[in-house]
């Protein structure tokens, strides 16, 4: 008798937990600009409070990294070292010794592409108020961008610059790692589906509830348009283009994008994509390919096991690495 009335309420009980947790299960998403960019979270919660905050502390999470590795902040870590590495050792914290290490050695892997030195003739760019430097002023600078400038010492703590025109920016690479502390924290918090975007760099923890993430890989001169989407799970992507800050003056393209040989703006490429398992290297690699070009580009990521690439060239011709071989064209 007591067993007879009391297992059946309690399989409703459960029954009724298990709806409402089902019930109250949601995609939950919010977008911000943070780093000069756009920042969006979704994430997929059973719990729509707890599932809030989470993005909150991601979003959060962004604001530090924009506070210390700002160039335009003038109370910023990364300003600091500019204004102080090229004449005495500067102390420098864990974080972004860790990232200038990371940088310096994409730098070596990619033969100088990526170089973060690119910012000593960098600032003397401004895509907003058309501003672009002198072919004079640009030879005065040229032989402070190389990345052996730069010294880092772990034991001391230290950052100095061999060479005091360095200047030093994150920009290629602060983004993606951003994502990946953000990725971070939903994992720390439980969450099992989510993306973490950063202007051109996404990564995804887990798949779309049973079925895969789909990505767009935009069409460089057609705001609207994709040239691709990529199904994609448990994964970083990172794009870099000329479409994103440039503008044009007597034919000529400047944008964000700079060749450490020259210091201009590249000119032989419109758009690099970059996958793999962190968008922190995704993030530099797409940077690097851009620099690199098509043909470079693309033997340097054959060459990763777990990266792959996407290229559109200067002539709009899309180019993609070995294991893309059966890229289907985006339908619309
Ligand atoms: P975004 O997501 O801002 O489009 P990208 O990954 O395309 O960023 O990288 C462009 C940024 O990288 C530039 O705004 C600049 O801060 C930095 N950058 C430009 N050229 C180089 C270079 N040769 N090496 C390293 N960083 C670079
Ligand atoms: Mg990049």
């Amino acid at each position: 008798m007591f067993l007879k009335q009391t297992v059946p309420s309690f399989l409703i009980f459960l029954a009724v937990m298990l709806w409402t947790s089902v019930a109250s299960a949601q995609w939950l998403s919010d977008e911000q600009a943070i780093m000069g960019t756009s920042v969006r979270v979704e994430v997929w919660s059973d719990n729509k409070t707890k599932g809030q905050q989470v993005i909150t502390k991601v979003m959060a999470e962004m604001r530090r990294i924009d506070r210390l590795m700002s160039p335009f902040k003038t109370d910023s870590e990364l300003t600091k070292i500019n204004n102080l590495a090229g004449s005495q050792p500067v102390k420098i914290g864990q974080e972004l010794m860790n990232l200038i290490d990371k940088s310096l050695s994409i730098s070596k892997k990619t033969k100088g592409a990526f170089d973060i030195t690119f910012a000593s003739a960098g600032f003397m760019y401004d895509f907003r108020q058309k501003k672009h430097p002198s072919q004079a002023s640009l030879k005065k600078v040229l032989p402070s961008i190389n990345y052996r400038h730069i010294q880092l010492n772990r034991k001391k703590q230290t950052i100095f610059f061999k060479n005091k025109g360095v200047k030093i920016d994150l920009g290629g690479i602060a983004k993606g790692y951003a994502v990946d502390l953000g990725i971070a924290i939903l994992k720390k918090n439980n969450i099992q589906h989510g993306i973490v975007t950063a202007g051109g760099d996404s990564r995804i923890l887990g798949d779309r509830k049973g079925r895969p993430w789909f990505v767009g890989i935009r069409d460089p001169r057609n705001r609207q348009g994709l040239v691709a989407k990529l199904p994609m799970r448990d994964e970083a992507i990172s794009t870099s283009g000329d479409y994103e800050r440039f503008f044009e003056e007597n034919g000529v393209r400047y944008h964000h994008i700079i060749s450490p040989k020259t210091g201009k703006s590249v000119d032989y490429m419109r758009s690099a994509t970059v996958l793999g398992p962190d968008a922190t290297t995704t993030d530099a690699l797409s940077t690097s390919v851009f620099v690199l070009g098509a043909r470079k580009g693309l033997t340097l990521i054959n060459n990763m096991p777990g990266f792959e690439a996407v290229i559109i060239n200067k002539q709009g011709t899309m180019l993609y690495s070995n294991g893309f071989e059966n890229l289907a064209p985006a339908t619309n």
